[in-house]
C-alpha cells in the first residue's frame, strides 16, 4: 500500500498554538506529516544533540514513507524554548527578529540533510496569526 502526503510540518506542542495552526495548516496544506516538539523548528537547532537527531528522524522517517516535497517550519510568539517573551523584555519586534534567525538557522540544518525539500518558514503569534515569513 502506497500514501504520500505532499507536506511535512514542524511545530511546537504549545497547546496555546495549536487548534489556530491546525486550521491554517489545514487549509493551506491538506494532509501532511506533523511532527510536535517543544520549540518547533528550534528542535533542529538545539543545543542538546539528542534533540537535533530526534527532530531530523521525524524528517527522515516521513521522507521515507511518505515522499514530500515541502517543510513548514515554524516557531512562535512566547515560546519556552526561547525563554517566552520575557527573554526578549516583551519587545515584540525584538522577539520576531530572534525567531526569524531561528527559523534561518533551522531551515540551513534541514536543507544540509534534505536537500530535496522545499522549505517554508512560519512564525506564529498567540493570538493565532499565522505569518509566512519565507
Ligand atoms: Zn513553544
Amino acid at each position: 500500500m502506497s500514501h504520500h502526503c505532499d507536506t511535512i510540518v514542524i511545530r511546537c506542542m504549545d497547546f496555546r498554538l495549536r487548534k489556530a495552526f491546525d486550521a491554517w495548516a489545514d487549509e493551506q496544506y491538506g494532509d501532511y506529516d506533523g511532527v510536535g516538539m517543544a520549540g518547533g523548528a528550534r528542535a533542529l537547532i538545539d543545543t542538546d544533540p539528542a534533540t537535533r537527531a530526534t527532530a531530523l528522524k521525524q524528517f527522515q522517517i516521513s521522507v521515507e514513507l511518505h515522499t514530500p516535497g515541502r517543510a513548514v517550519l515554524t516557531v512562535h510568539q512566547d515560546c519556552g524554548a526561547a525563554g517566552g517573551s520575557a527573554a526578549f523584555g516583551k519587545d515584540a519586534a525584538r522577539e520576531r527578529k530572534a525567531c526569524e534567525t531561528d527559523l534561518h538557522a533551522a531551515d540551513q540544518v534541514l536543507r544540509k540533510h534534505f536537500p530535496s525539500l522545499t522549505t517554508v518558514l512560519v512564525i506564529q503569534t498567540l493570538d493565532g496569526t499565522v505569518t509566512v515569513v519565507s
